[in-house]
């Protein structure tokens, strides 16, 4: 027997209502914000990853699904969406639109990891991009809307992490600060670190290893370098979320270990500390669309993945309206009954009520059985009396009242337009 490839998952009827739930929010917050859907293809030319996320990152080295097709292009199925949709700013001249451009999407993703709770290799994630503006107020609104995501879900316990990571001005200084003070440590930091400590000093302040909190602690931190200019922008931003009333924690060890990324970075994280799991990530990223062929650009954006919202909303245990709920089940006994119930269903679905009509010949008991598992709101039931009487006998399947209705006012009384 075949089964869904590893790190791939079916979404079953069951979940479709954490999943539509989880879409409907997004687009709705999206469109409060003023932001605009955009949809780009699963694959792309692979050189634009290798030139956003960069040809020697874990990311394109190892979990990429890169292929070349049937005339030889090399193809890579997209592991993330920033970069597709900066691809699309650049190719449709979006820079003669009133700036910022403000974009949302939510898209299969692709990234050859091991799988765990939450974590998929075809993963799904929601994301919304502003390009063309620097304004620290944009920073906040991101920042504002991605607090807003989460509180609209229903998904609580979440707490914002901010920080600066200065920019190509301010930035080189600080690395080299932080590598000088993690060479004098010598072998106090972990094997990772020492490698992390030649190839990307940044990403020393994500080491999740016990022996290196201490280490991570004491270094340097990025704002006691920021020029004049990132710490003005730096200010703002909080400044702007105050008056938002987004509460934020500042959490210098937060980076992000890509040269394009500059000033404002920040995360929604489980409150509460410990060894958190990020839930969504944002932040601004005005070297990118330069290094994707454009001329320099600003841009921020955030994401967040889907299965991973799911997966917080079954913990918590929401309990989702299910609007695919049958509102009645048709029962019956005997043809004539059917034939009326075969009537009734005709009425009812014209007038927009979520109807079942019972099928296969059952009993009556087994009928409503039926409809009992099916979690339907009400059972009409129509037998010989009925049948004479042109009514139905309407069962509230919670309460066990019933009451008789003549079925021409059947839709009305279920609410049916
Ligand atoms: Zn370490
Ligand atoms: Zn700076």
């Amino acid at each position: 027997m075949y089964k869904a490839p590893r790190g791939t998952a079916d979404v079953l009827p069951a979940d479709q209502l954490y999943w539509s739930h989880i879409i409907q929010t997004a687009e709705a917050l999206c469109r409060r914000y003023g932001y605009q859907r955009i949809d780009t293809p699963l694959f792309e030319d692979a050189g634009l990853f290798q030139r956003s996320i960069g040809a020697g990152t874990d990311i394109v080295e190892k979990e990429t699904y890169s292929f070349e097709d049937r005339s030889h292009e090399l193809l890579t199925l997209r592991p993330e969406g920033t970069a597709p949709v900066c691809r699309a700013y650049l190719e449709h001249g979006m820079h003669v639109l009133p700036q910022p451009v403000k974009l949302y999407y939510i898209a299969p993703s692709f990234r050859y990891e091991r799988p765990q709770a939450g974590r998929y290799r075809q993963f799904h994630q929601f994301g919304f991009e502003a390009l063309g503006e620097t304004d620290p107020a944009l920073d906040a609104e991101v920042v504002d809307m991605a607090w807003q995501l989460y509180r609209d879900l229903g998904i609580g316990r979440l707490t914002v992490l901010l920080n600066s990571i200065g920019d190509g001005q301010c930035r080189p200084a600080y690395i080299q600060a932080l590598a000088g003070y993690y060479r004098g440590l010598g072998e106090q930091m972990c094997h990772d670190c020492q490698m992390r400590l030649e190839k990307n000093p940044l990403r020393l302040l994500d080491c999740k290893q016990a022996q290196c909190q201490p280490l991570i602690q004491a270094a340097p931190k990025m704002v006691d370098y920021l020029c004049l200019e990132c710490r003005d922008h730096f200010a703002r931003v909080e400044r702007y979320l105050g008056l938002l009333g987004v509460p934020y924690q500042i959490e210098h060890r937060l980076v992000r270990g890509l040269d394009y990324y500059t000033r404002t970075v920040f995360e929604v994280v489980p409150a509460g500390g410990g060894q958190q799991s990020t839930v969504g990530a944002g932040g601004r990223y005005d070297g990118l669309i330069e290094q994707l062929g454009g001329r320099p650009t600003p841009g921020i954006g955030f994401a967040a993945g889907v299965e991973r919202m799911v997966l917080n909303l079954k913990r918590q245990e929401t309990v989702l309206d299910d609007p695919g709920r049958p509102q009645v089940y048709l029962a019956y006994h005997g043809d004539a009954a059917k034939e009326a119930a075969v009537r009734l269903a005709r009425q009812l679905w014209d007038a927009g009520v979520n109807t079942t009509l019972a099928v296969g010949d059952r009993s009556l008991r087994a009928q409503l059985r039926h409809a009992n598992t099916l979690n339907a709101a009400h059972a009409a039931v129509i037998g010989e009396d009925e049948v004479a009487q042109a009514t139905v006998t309407l069962r509230h399947l919670e309460t066990g009242e019933q009451e008789t209705v003549p079925q021409a006012d059947l839709a009305a009384r279920l609410g049916g337009r």
